[in-house]
């Protein structure tokens, strides 16, 4: 089993009523850090990293209201993205969960809410439910956040990107997205779009991919990384097709460059991505049902 099948294996032990049951870490070492999406419902806040069993510090924990992404260029698509570039995250999920207060509210609801704020309707966009990203089924919000982030430009390919839902009462973990199945599937037809060194303008159709996408809008941590991206994104822009074959080294996609700012990023501090500590300690067996809390 790798890893987030045994998380869950273990967590259905552990709600079922195995004391016993839990996470063995040091098993997975090379599947650490991973990073989560979850909302920001407190009742999650004693859940995590816990009903998952691994351990905190190996645990990059990103949360949003309904644990939506609103597409693959968004802002908390962003922060996965430097999750994986800058912390070396190197599995996803996306973890929604049972009463989700999200799907619970309406638009007119929500208007209400926003009234009572004073926030009046004429300072909020016409289409309410699309901008906040507002759903009505937590199981589709998850498949649709975890179809964003397979599609995003920004994550590498060989990231498995899971789907899970988390019961609030239970704490037990539902499978919705295998994100190890999903990757093989993605890998099982012909990739036209792999790099090779006679495919000379992939460089300038991968930046095509990204539309609106401003490179210079990405803030990374530090300015360096900054200067140095739009530096390539710029030599990209100026140089015609033949510099393009010529310039060395190439940058042939967005997800190059995030790759290339993490390696430098390495370099200059030797933190990031330095993978994880020789010894796991092993945290206590996952009890999900002593975690639950009354609304
Ligand atoms: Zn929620």
């Amino acid at each position: 089993m790798r890893l987030f099948e045994s998380i869950v294996d273990a967590n259905h032990k552990a709600v079922a009523g195995d004391a016993s049951a839990g996470l063995h870490p040091d098993e997975f070492a090379d599947a650490f850090p991973i990073i989560a999406l979850t909302c920001i419902d407190p009742r999650l806040n004693a859940f995590f990293p816990n009903i998952l069993g691994v351990p905190a510090d190996q645990f990059i924990w990103l949360r949003n209201a309904g644990n939506i992404i609103t597409g693959p260029l968004s802002s908390t698509m962003r922060s996965l993205a430097l999750a994986c570039a800058v912390k070396g995250g190197k599995e996803i999920a996306v973890i929604g969960h049972t009463d989700c207060q999200v799907a619970r509210t309406t638009a007119m609801e929500l208007l209400s809410r926003f009234q009572s704020l004073g926030v009046d309707r004429s300072r909020l966009p016409e289409n309410l439910n699309e901008f906040f990203g507002v759903f009505a089924s937590e199981r589709q919000n998850v498949m649709k956040a975890c179809d964003f982030v397979r599609q995003s430009p920004l994550i590498g390919p060989n990231i498995p990107v899971h789907g899970l839902l988390a019961d609030i009462e239970t704490g037990k973990l539902d499978w919705i997205v295998n994100g190890y199945e999903k990757l093989v599937q993605a890998q099982a037809p012909s990739q036209p779009q792999q790099q090779t060194a006679a495919g000379a303008l992939t460089p300038l159709s991968g930046f095509g991919s990204l539309k609106d996408f401003e490179m210079g809008e990405m803030k990374f941590p530090a300015a360096k990384i900054g200067e140095w991206v739009s530096a390539k994104v710029e030599g990209l822009k100026m140089a015609g097709e033949e510099e393009i074959q010529k310039a060395q080294p190439v940058v042939e996609s967005a997800e190059a460059a995030a790759k290339q700012a993490a390696d430098y990023a390495k370099q200059q501090w030797g933190q990031a991505s330095q993978g994880v500590p020789p010894k796991i300690p092993r945290p206590p067996p996952i009890r999900p049902a002593r975690l639950v809390r009354k609304r």
